[in-house]
């Protein structure tokens, strides 16, 4: 299966009115906790081109008709989400006036080029200055190809999060500031973001714009190193896994002098080498690699094990430890050999700056030997395939079992700590306490359902996914099946539903 084509984006990156120079502010948002795409992410307005935003009225822009009609995105992505017109002429629009343009834009009475014509408005190149264009990588639900414009906020207006669905809220606030509170691990952030802010934080020089150019992702090269939070980098490997899902997360935790490699999943010799290479980065830096571990046994996890450590062993004549859970290890005997067996509740630590304590969590039920691993003092939990960044998470017996998933998901949510969860597909959840409930729920109500269709007359597997599983694409089906019985196990041990020989009636 292919990976989701980027769309079309612009994003408007927008500076304070005389603003510190050496420490300038910038208007940033909350997204929604409750998108799909990123959410309770740190970002800056923005969103997807339309139709219509070529047809704008702009000046300055020459023959570039792809760069007017990202522009134009911009800008009205801008007026949407903060109220904030960045179209010339606009300076004798009251406050007043300008809310009633986005009551005609917002409601679609007036398109976006029309309204900048109606009222004598034109778009102007010049208060545009491009510093970056960055793809978001294959492993996300949704994929854009955004255009980063830094804009000087026009005097007189203020931006305010206009009450759009998407966004939570909207402040300004110094690039300083804003980069520590990624750095005290207090929020999450795309790579594009942190990158912006890191170089405002080093203030509005002569060579800013240089400075936003000089890394490869601001010119569309998609990086599969991405770190959500400081000391986590989150490596997507692309893997033959469980659609919507193309690629399988390995993480490369490090401090000064250790890392640790979680997940080596791809059976792909170049997704292996991008991996091997991230290793390599690091090993340059000074750092040892402590271990490899695995979260669980599922090939989308463990197939690219032998593969680094023949590469460690041959470029750094290291011999890696493996180490995962005792059942992981039995289930993998006859592939490679698990060299260490992981405890419920034994805490890994990794020597140096900052020292990291990850406390392994025996989490069955997706699989026999599943583990996640928690950091407490930077609010990190890595749910494995517990909880997924996005698609769905398959109970699929005898080796998945849904009594021991339901449980493992309470125990999860009942940890003191967590601000994010690192998971095995799909990018960071800044919402974990909720997006846990929503699987907890989500799993009550099947089974609500299911209970309700065996005490109305369905017995067999295939009838009872005919009646619950209304929702589903016929191609999954099978796997439907496979989650009815995960599901009836859990029914018979609780002592609501009586089985005998494959079919299944109410006690
Ligand atoms: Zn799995």
């Amino acid at each position: 299966m292919s990976s989701v084509q980027p769309k079309d984006a612009a994003a408007v990156i927008l500076l304070r009115q005389k603003t510190d120079p050496d420490n300038p502010e910038v208007f940033w948002v909350k997204r929604s906790p409750k998108l799909v795409f990123l959410g309770g992410f740190y970002a800056f307005p923005g969103g997807q081109a339309e139709p219509a935003d070529p047809e704008a009225p702009i000046e300055n822009c020459g023959d570039d008709r792809e760069r007017a009609a990202m522009i134009s995105c911009a800008a009205r992505e801008m007026f949407e989400e903060t109220g904030v017109l960045l179209a010339r002429g606009s300076k004798t629009l009251t406050v007043g006036q300008r809310s009633s343009l986005l009551d005609d834009l917002e409601s679609g009475r007036m398109p976006w080029p029309e309204m900048l014509e109606h009222y004598g408005l034109h778009l102007d190149a010049n208060d545009f200055t491009f510093v970056g264009r960055w793809v978001t990588p294959p492993f996300a639900p949704r994929r854009f190809d955004t255009w980063f414009f830094l804009v000087n906020c026009p005097p007189k207006q203020e931006p305010h999060v206009t009450g759009d669905a998407e966004l939570a809220s909207g402040e300004w606030i110094s690039a300083c500031d804003a980069y520590k509170k990624w750095e005290r691990n207090e929020i999450l952030a795309a790579p594009p973001v942190l990158h912006t802010l890191k170089v405002l934080a080093g203030g509005l020089t002569n060579d800013l714009v240089e400075r936003f150019l000089s890394v490869p992702e601001a010119h569309r090269q998609v990086t599969q190193r991405m770190e959500f939070r400081q000391n986590y980098i989150c490596f997507p490997v692309r893997t033959p896994t469980k659609p919507p899902a193309t690629h399988t997360n390995a993480y490369l935790i490090y401090t000064s002098r250790e890392l640790l490699i979680i997940d080596p999943g791809s059976p792909y010799e170049e997704e292996q080498r991008a991996l091997a290479e991230c290793a390599d980065d690091l090993i340059a830096e000074g750092r040892i690699v402590r271990e490899i571990v695995l979260t669980h046994v599922h090939p989308d996890h463990v197939a690219g094990v032998s593969a680094l450590n023949e590469h460690l062993q041959s470029k750094h004549a290291l011999r890696v430890p493996v180490a995962a859970h005792r059942l992981t290890a039995e289930s993998l005997k006859h592939q490679f050999a698990v060299d260490r067996h992981i405890e419920d509740n034994e805490v890994i630590s990794l020597d140096g700056e900052p020292a990291i304590r990850m406390q392994a969590l025996f989490t069955p039920g997706h699989a026999r030997g599943h583990l996640c691993f928690y950091d407490e003092a930077r609010g990190v939990l890595i749910s494995g395939d517990n909880v997924v960044g996005f698609g769905s998470v398959l109970i699929d017996p005898a080796d998945g079992n849904m009594s021991e998933y339901l449980d493992s998901l309470r125990r999860m949510r009942s940890l003191p700590n967590v601000t994010v969860l690192l998971p095995g597909h799909g990018p960071a959840v800044a919402n974990p306490y909720d997006k846990i409930d929503q699987y907890i729920e989500h799993r009550l109500e099947r089974e609500a359902n299911i209970l309700t269709a065996v005490r109305e007359g369905a017995s067999t597997p295939a009838e009872i996914v005919a009646r619950v599983y209304t929702d589903v694409n016929p191609k999954a089906l099978p796997m439907a099946e496979r989650a009815v019985l995960a599901h009836m196990e859990k029914l018979v041990t609780d002592g609501l539903v009586k089985s005998a020989s494959g079919s299944y009636r109410p006690v």
